[in-house]
């Protein structure tokens, strides 16, 4: 490894270590994790896993056949609720439509097909697509966030409107195509822009990637 985008990585996994991401039991928990932090943290999303779980709605047929309503109040902690339990609704309905709510299938489809369906879900953008691609469904896409445009512009390997796909092919193209390190290198980058890489007041001085500026 010799590209900076590798010594990024390099540099990161050696200071951090490992990230251990997604923080679920299932491929379905990773999946409805994928669409309930879309704008908020984490440990909001937790919360709303949890009342799922305590609810015993969990799973594809479960959460199908739950209200609406009822849905947006077990999941009120992950914020935009009403809007939420729609996408989850959508997510679910093209689930059942296309794999008859069975996740082994899903992973047996064609990565670039399968970004292509999920991408046309109602709510579902090219972040938590390639969320629920990579990490709930084991096939190598690079995710892309805005921790990852935010340090990569400020090191200048990207402009600040950069979009999306380009940004993401700077990675896969710089990177061998394995599902470890994708896995790690996002789970890293995460860990950078908020511990140290901040929106505001970036901590150069307490930063791993100090000496690449
Ligand atoms: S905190 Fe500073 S050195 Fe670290 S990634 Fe951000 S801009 Fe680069």
């Amino acid at each position: 490894m010799a590209n900076p985008i590798s010594l990024i990585y390099e540099e990161l996994y050696r200071h951090f270590g490992a990230q251990h991401w997604w923080p679920a039991k299932t491929r379905f928990e990773v999946m409805v994790g994928a669409i309930l932090t879309q704008n908020t943290n984490w440990s909001n999303v937790e919360r709303a896993i949890n009342n799922l779980k305590k609810n015993k709605s969990l799973g594809p047929h479960k959460l199908r056949r739950l209200p609406r309503q009822k849905l947006a109040r077990l999941i009120k902690s992950a914020g935009y609720y009403n809007i939420k339990a729609k996408r989850l609704k959508e997510f679910l309905k093209f689930l059942f439509e296309s794999y008859q709510g069975n996740i082994k299938k899903m992973c047996l489809a064609d990565t670039q097909e399968l970004r292509r369906q999920l991408l046309s879900v109602n709510g579902i953008g090219p972040e938590t697509a390639d969320s629920m691609l990579l990490y709930a469904l084991d096939k190598p896409v690079f995710v892309v966030d805005s921790y990852t445009k935010r340090i990569l512009s400020r090191h200048r390997f990207i402009r600040d409107d950069e979009d999306y796909e380009t940004i993401q092919n700077l990675f896969m193209q710089s990177l061998k195509k394995d599902i470890k390190i994708f896995n790690e290198f996002h789970a890293l980058l995460v860990r950078l822009g908020k511990d140290a890489c901040l929106k505001n007041k970036p901590r150069c001085d307490i930063c791993p990637l100090r000496k690449m500026r």
